[in-house]
């Protein structure tokens, strides 16, 4: 059941269009699949095929390579409707939008032309790799290095953390400290694309040095695998630094903060997504159950819960876009991506427990679908920046812009 709650005569005959599909295939092909997927913690396979073929792999990426060529807004509305079905769909087409983000950006006309018309048809998928065992929110704190050889190549030594699609990618984008000794340490960073074989826990051949030890077991986010990556020896071609060397080394950090603004909007979208089927799941249950001789929707205390979740959400909702719209007519956005990020993760975070509450006792049983919410929705409270790092993101912004 979809309950119209958003504000969508702002879209475009497009965006309408494409939403609306996606909203189909969400409630037609992840929604009754979901529970199946998160219970054996499987790789929904046969759903991530048929967004191969709905072209959701390269909807950001150019027509000339093979994409839809939208702009973010269009994918951040997309995104919504596939984090409402289940974030773990969401996060099988995340990292992959920032490695194209990246090679759009930054990458080499060889580079875009090699890997953005087969990631466009998802024939590969991309991972996005800064975090290590010691370090997520001070990425200049890493420690995995990367040397260059007397043969022009570079090793690539160190363990990676968290790698979202880490076993299933094609390639990952990653950050390796180049210049140890840079002052700041920032600018010793460089951004690598390390191509890998999909599925393959040991890499051999060209792609040897590069290992995925077994995925890392968690309390929800399931479906999708997070894992380490060792790199051990792992030999990158000097084509392979993300917009060539002499562009490419030491810009990697930045980069990758860039790319870190456009994946913020997606947290967020994802946000509205999981607290929008929170939200109906809510209004269901409500007018079902019965206490004290009426639907426990007609209770007041009830109502104002369901008021506050769809306040909020609309919130976030706008927020999101906003940031969204502003990158596409390219403004700076930092400030407003890090506020659609806290807003629409905080409150997809606080409509799933809402609704959680409102299911009572039922709400704690995996009959019901909002206990697999109640295990995903943290995850957006990390990911991409918590909600500290969003905090601080937002100050600094704000004494920057009103300087006294
Ligand atoms: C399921 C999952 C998937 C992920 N996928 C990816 C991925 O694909 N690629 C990737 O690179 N990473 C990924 N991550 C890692 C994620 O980005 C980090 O977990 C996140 O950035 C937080 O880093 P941390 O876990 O090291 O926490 P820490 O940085 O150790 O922080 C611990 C706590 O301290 C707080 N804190 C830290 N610094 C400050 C400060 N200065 N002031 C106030 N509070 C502070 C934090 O907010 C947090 O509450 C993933 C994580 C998860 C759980």
């Amino acid at each position: 059941m979809a309950v119209e709650t958003a504000a969508y005569a702002e879209q475009t005959d497009i965006q309408r269009d494409i939403t609306e599909m996606v909203r189909q295939f969400a409630d037609e092909q992840i929604i009754p699949n979901a529970e199946k997927y998160d219970h054996e913690d499987s790789f929904p396979k046969p759903i991530v095929e048929q967004m191969k073929e709905l072209g959701l792999f390269g909807v950001t990426i150019p027509e000339e390579y093979g994409g839809m060529g939208l702009d973010l807004t269009t994918y951040a509305m997309i995104v919504e409707e596939l984090s409402r079905g289940w974030i773990s769909i969401s996060g099988v087409v995340n990292t992959h939008f920032i490695g194209s983000y990246l090679l759009m950006k930054f990458g080499t006309e060889e580079q875009k032309q090699y890997f953005l018309p087969k990631m466009a048809t998802g024939e590969i998928r991309a991972a996005f790799s800064l975090s290590e065992p010691e370090v997520g929110s001070d990425v200049q704190g890493i420690k995995a290095t990367a040397k260059k050889g007397d043969d022009g190549a570079w090793e690539l030594n160190g363990q990676k953390m968290w790698v979202t699609n880490g076993l299933g990618s094609g390639v990952v984008f990653v950050l390796m400290k180049s210049d140890p000794k840079a002052d700041p340490p920032y600018k010793g960073m460089t951004c690598f694309i390390t191509e890998k074989e999909p599925w393959k826990e040991v890499n051999e051949g060209d792609f040897a040095g590069l290992d995925v030890p077994p995925k890392i077991k968690k309390m929800g986010y399931k479906g999708v695998e997070s894992t380490e990556l060792v790199y051990d020896g792992y030999r990158c071609p000097p084509e392979r630094v993300l917009g060539g060397e002499e562009a490419g080394v030491g810009q990697g950090f930045v980069q990758m903060m860039d790319a870190l603004e456009v994946g913020r909007v997606n947290v967020a979208a994802r946000g509205v997504g999981i607290g929008q089927r929170a939200l109906e799941l809510a209004l269901r249950y409500s007018q079902e159950r019965k206490t004290f001789g009426k639907p426990i929707a007609a209770h007041q205390a009830i109502q104002f819960k369901l008021a506050d979740m769809a306040t909020q959400l609309e919130a976030a909702r706008l927020v999101t876009r906003k940031a969204a719209r502003m990158k596409d007519a390219g403004e700076r956005s930092d400030l407003e991506a890090g506020m659609a990020k806290l807003l629409a993760s905080e409150t997809g975070k606080f409509c799933v427990e809402e609704s959680f509450r409102i299911h009572g006792g039922y709400g704690y049983s995996k009959e019901y679908e909002i206990e697999r919410l109640y295990r995903d929705a943290p995850l957006l409270l990390i990911g991409e920046g918590t909600s500290e790092i969003q905090r601080m993101v937002i100050g600094k912004k704000l004494l920057q812009r009103h300087k006294i």
